[in-house]
């Protein structure tokens, strides 16, 4: 052990989420997405716990991650949400029978250039629409001319299936994402194939959206996926749990600052915890002074600008001495409560965990 800070992996809360989300999607299927490594929280511990709880497939960034679940003998279906690019991305999504997103036409001109040396229907295309959000995809106009190349192109195989994803789902029942629902509809009636829709938060929160395949992330690892309220709402458990240890306990004088900066000064003399985890960890710099942190279980907050591998806590009111457990997020700290004090979302955070953290982490729940 490098580090003092821990990171922990339950993937027994992962297999409940994923049944959760079973649930929420009723008869559509699940592609359980797995990109930035599980969500940070390890691409193969993800990806297991989710075929172990009966995924059917699985959502990556890249050729390179389908790949990876591949080699590692998982046999769900696998979307590739930014599709391929090159000649060897084509060749391994082929080899590998990955299913390919087309968001942009130039991919079309890619696979005519390559489609000669694949061998015959092993890809299985999506269309990626851009119904709104304005990120990718491809207008619905393109779509049809789209789904004709492909359904000619003799690399691709079986029906050419069509998806979106929505800009403002975390905001349940705003017009935005109505409105892209009903665009999707329409050009969705002009073809066969499968269709999807839903994100965590349109799963969860935009039920009558319908689709065959649903693409849940964050709230398979404990995240909510809304701008408001808790994950527990929804019987998510955390996934990922981050604990250290103090390393120092001491009084600080009414009216001194503490650490960098002297951000935070003391109203009066006061007990101040150090813990032994920071932003070289993954935990947020930006994080104020009053971010929640538990000590012993107790809830607490840190005080003081946050260092590289230290950071200070408030242990006024608080039953603690050196060696005492410290939870950053997790089981008994919900994540979404650490990001919003941060400023950010708890996707960042369980992505931004270093690779040291993870590499030395423990599985739970096996
Ligand atoms: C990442 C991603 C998802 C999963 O989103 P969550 O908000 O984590 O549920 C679904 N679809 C696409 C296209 C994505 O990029």
């Amino acid at each position: 052990m490098m580090r003092r800070a821990r990171l922990l992996i339950d993937t027994a809360a992962m297999r409940h989420n994923l049944g959760v989300a079973r649930e929420a999607a009723g008869t559509r299927s699940i592609f359980a997405a797995v990109k930035a490594d599980g969500y940070g929280h390890g691409l193969l511990t993800a990806a297991r716990a989710f075929s172990a709880a009966g995924t059917d497939g699985f959502a990556v960034a890249t050729p390179g991650e389908g790949l990876a679940l591949r080699e590692a003998g998982l046999t769900e279906r696998i979307l590739v949400l930014q599709g391929a690019l090159t000649a060897d991305e084509f060749a391994v999504a082929a080899e590998r029978s990955l299913d390919l997103v087309f968001h942009e036409l130039a991919q079309l001109d890619l696979l005519d250039q390559h489609a000669a040396s694949l061998p015959p229907g092993r890809i299985r295309a999506w269309i990626k629409a851009d119904t709104g959000m304005h990120r990718e995809g491809l207008m619905p106009e393109s779509v049809p001319a789209a789904r004709e190349r492909l359904l000619v192109c003799p690399a691709i195989g079986g029906s050419i299936g069509l998806m979106t994803h929505f800009a403002r789902a975390d905001e349940p029942g705003t017009a935005p994402t109505e409105q892209q629902v009903e665009t999707f509809r329409a050009i969705a009636a002009e073809g066969p194939g499968e269709t999807s829709l839903c994100n965590s938060a349109g799963l969860l929160g935009a039920t009558a959206v319908g689709g065959d395949w649903v693409r849940p992330g964050v709230m398979l690892y404990g995240g909510n996926p809304f701008i408001f309220g808790e994950a527990a709402q929804f019987d998510l458990r955390a996934a990922m749990t981050l604990k250290t240890v103090l390393v120092a306990v001491r009084q600080v004088p009414r009216g001194e600052s503490i650490g960098y900066g002297g951000r935070f000064v003391a109203p009066e003399t006061m007990p101040v915890g150090l813990a032994s985890v920071g932003y070289g960890d993954g935990y947020p710099r930006h994080a104020p002074d009053g971010t929640p942190i538990l000590v012993n279980g107790q809830r607490s907050q840190i005080v003081g600008r946050v260092s590289m591998d230290l950071v200070t806590v408030d242990l006024r009111g608080i039953q603690a001495q050196v060696g005492d457990e410290v939870e950053c997020w997790g089981s008994g700290l919900p994540i979404d409560q650490v990001a919003q004090s941060a400023g950010t979302i708890s996707y960042e955070l369980m992505c931004q965990v270093s690779g040291q953290l993870r590499a030395e982490g423990t599985i739970l729940g096996q």
